[in-house]
């Protein structure tokens, strides 16, 4: 592919700065395309201004000055033949002065507004204008640019770009014409340079024919990566398991519950994979509270009893800690060797820990992402298991494979459901199993909105709950911004709460703590010694009291949705009725109301998710940048639900039919083009 320093007429500088756009290539500039557009193919009189109207207007400058009060401006009033505007600079250069003078014969661009003297333009785009100075024949189009680097210079790199006969199709033509896309070398060409008629409207929503187009191949690149990701897994080898015989019927017999239909499927699709001799990558979704844990044991014992080693990675230590004693007391009738690793170990066990792990007598290994640092070997790893993997990053789950020779398999699980178009785009290369059922039993919860003001009533209702024996939660607020504070305000609620209810037995949980005093306050909670747990968000994830029937939030307007939805999943686990509070501080912002008014209404996680994602777009869904999950430029999944359906029919065809031309199609989206990745 031709780089740019190649290109003779592109300066040093200019090179530099495309660079830091992250443009290395001709079809990286040429995909490199515009924000949004300006209008400047015709020239509107003062007569026909509209308010609210970017127009273009030309005329002589008739008056100028550079005022003082109430503050520094340059003013100056433009003349056409049917009236007069002003235009108004709030902050210039001696050069724009120079060039406003009076009698100046100006075009200039801007948004029209009303002003005191009748209409004006602040900071219009002035040039110069002679006689015969034509008019933009296409839309101009604005991009994404650094400092140094001005839009005409984007320009006119973009045009030179388009003539290097770099616009050739990658795929066949019929390919495209079957869904009646333009070209590739029309699209480009029209939304660099769209023609004067089209609608600025559904060019800037990005709906015109052109931009649909890149959007699909954009997409089809994400696919086509995907499957090949998919593909290659399937020729890498991993241990292949037997079914169990003896463990995981023991286990099931042990317990004091059937699985649910639901978890017997997610079982039976998951010891299949095991049996493969590639490795699994299985994404086992389930809301809060629907059984992971236990279908995860079974994985584990089929992995046992082929005489390969586990390892169950948790992201907190309250929540391996947990894990951790509710399998050792599932596991060990069975004589299982259970080990457990974390940051905050003694050394001595940990050296215990890591010579178990390193000689194989440890059959399963619990711990934290602790797991997965470099002085960590097993003997034989068979399978990896990940709870709650949207907290890992993909550099971490990676680690984890790397433990194993050859490669374990993965089962990764999560609460947080992942909405359609995201699990058919950005975890493709995933197979996902779904328990779409509770355990019988449960009570659904019951959420209400509280404000703060009133919040006495709160208190008289923890302190009957509890008193009636039930146990309760009080999240305190989320402080993003300082940890420290986050910690101050932990002590405070603590503090308030113990001389409120001096009747009660209350514990303290933080992420701050030290791992050893946490354990110690969540047994005693488990164990109904405490009745009220005052806890940060830290008790978010996984963590299992049944007996606790009331959540008390604080300020939970500033919380995420999937976060109320995972703290509002530590109630409702037992067969008490359970009652979520969500305490908010007037005034909520529009977003706020929105969240709290989508908890208040669902408790389904799926609906829950969905509702996530729009409100906050994939990035911030997916936490991109801790995830390293590739983003699309173009294409909006939700927008382009459709194009995502059709690319993901097509792709499977096109791997088989035209090797070669998907190799040049991701080198197109996936080099230095797009943001996606080539794997
Ligand atoms: P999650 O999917 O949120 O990780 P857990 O695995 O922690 O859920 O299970 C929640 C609770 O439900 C645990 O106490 C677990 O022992 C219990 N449980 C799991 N499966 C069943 C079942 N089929 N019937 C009744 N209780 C179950
Ligand atoms: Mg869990």
């Amino acid at each position: 592919m031709v780089t740019l320093s190649e290109i003779k007429a592109f300066s040093k500088p200019l090179v530099a700065n495309l660079s830091k756009l992250g443009i290395h290539n001709i079809q990286g500039l040429l995909l490199h395309l515009p924000l949004r557009y300006i209008d400047e193919t015709h020239i509107t009189a003062v007569r026909d201004l509209r308010a609210g109207v970017a127009s273009q207007l030309e005329g002589e400058i008739v008056h100028a000055e550079v005022t003082y009060k109430p503050r520094k401006a340059l003013i100056a009033r433009l003349e056409d033949a049917s009236g007069q505007l002003t235009l108004r600079f709030l902050h210039f250069y001696p050069s724009q002065i120079a060039a406003l003078k009076v009698g100046s014969k100006l075009r200039v661009y801007g948004e029209v507004r009303s002003g005191y003297f009748g209409y004006e333009i602040v900071h219009p785009t002035c040039k110069a204008v002679g006689e015969k100075t034509a008019v933009a024949e296409t839309l101009t189009p604005v991009y994404p640019t650094v400092a140094g680097l001005t839009q005409d210079s984007l320009r006119k790199a973009i045009a030179m770009a388009l003539k290097q006969n770099a616009l050739n199709e990658t795929f066949p033509a019929s390919i495209y014409q079957a869904f009646n896309f333009p070209s590739f070398a029309d699209s480009l060409r029209d939304l660099h340079n769209p023609p004067p008629e089209t609608d600025l409207h559904t060019l800037e929503e990005k709906t015109t024919p052109a931009w649909q187009r890149l959007a699909f191949d954009e997409l089809l690149a994400q696919q086509l990566s995907m499957r090949k990701h998919y593909a290659r897994r399937r020729s890498v080898n991993a241990p292949q398991f037997k079914s169990s015989k003896s463990l995981v019927s023991g286990l099931l017999k042990s317990l004091p519950f059937a699985l649910t239909q639901a978890q017997q499927k997610v079982a039976v699709e998951i010891e299949r994979d095991l049996m493969q001799p590639h490795p699994m990558q299985r994404l086992l979704q389930g809301d809060v509270g629907s059984g992971k844990t236990i279908v995860a044991c079974m994985a584990a014992l089929q992995s046992i009893e082929s005489g390969w080693q586990v390892a169950l990675m948790a992201p907190t230590e309250i929540l391996a800690e947990q894990h951790y004693r509710k399998i050792l007391g599932w596991l060990t009738p069975l004589n299982i060797q259970i080990a457990w690793l974390t940051g905050s170990q003694s050394k001595k066990d940990r050296t215990t820990t890591l010579e178990s792990m390193a000689s194989g007598r440890a059959q399963l290994v619990i711990g934290t992402h602790a797991l997965f640092q470099e002085a960590v070997q097993f003997k034989n790893l068979g399978l990896a298991i990940i709870d709650e993997q949207h907290r890992f990053g993909v550099q971490q789950r990676l680690a984890l494979r790397q433990k194993g020779q050859p490669e374990p398999h993965q089962l990764m699980m999560t609460a947080t459901p992942i909405p359609r178009t995201l699990s058919m785009s950005y975890y493709a290369d995933l197979d996902v199993s779904v328990i779409d059922e509770l355990p019988p039993g449960r009570t659904p919860i019951v959420t209400k909105l509280v404000s703060d003001t009133r919040r006495d009533e709160i208190l008289q209702r923890v302190r009957e709950s509890c008193a009636q024996g039930n146990q309760a939660y009080w999240v305190c607020p989320l402080i993003e911004e300082s940890e420290v504070l986050q910690l101050a305000t932990a002590n405070d609620t603590y503090a308030l709460m113990q001389n409120e209810f001096p009747e009660l037995n209350i514990g303290l949980v933080h992420g701050r703590m030290k791992s050893a005093e946490k354990q110690i306050v969540m047994a005693a909670f488990s164990a109904g010694d405490l009745q009220l747990l005052v806890a940060t968000t830290v008790i978010e994830v996984g963590v299992d009291v049944p007996n606790a029937s009331l959540m008390i939030i604080e300020h939970a307007e500033r919380m995420g949705l999937s976060q109320l939805h995972q703290l509002r999943g530590r109630v409702g686990r037992g067969a008490a009725k359970s009652t979520c509070i969500l305490l908010y501080q007037n005034k909520l912002s529009e977003t706020a109301r929105a969240r709290l008014k989508v908890i208040y209404e669902t408790s389904d996680g799926f609906a829950i998710a969905q509702a996530d994602l729009n409100l906050r777009g994939p990035g911030e869904f997916l936490g991109v940048r801790q995830s390293g999950v590739p983003m699309l430029k173009i294409a909006d999944l939700e927008r382009d639900t459709l194009l995502l359906e059709n690319a993901k029919a097509l792709a499977d065809r096109l791997l088989k039919e035209y090797p070669a031309e998907v190799e040049r199609h991701l080198d197109r989206w996936m080099g230095s083009a797009g943001e996606l990745v080539k794997v």
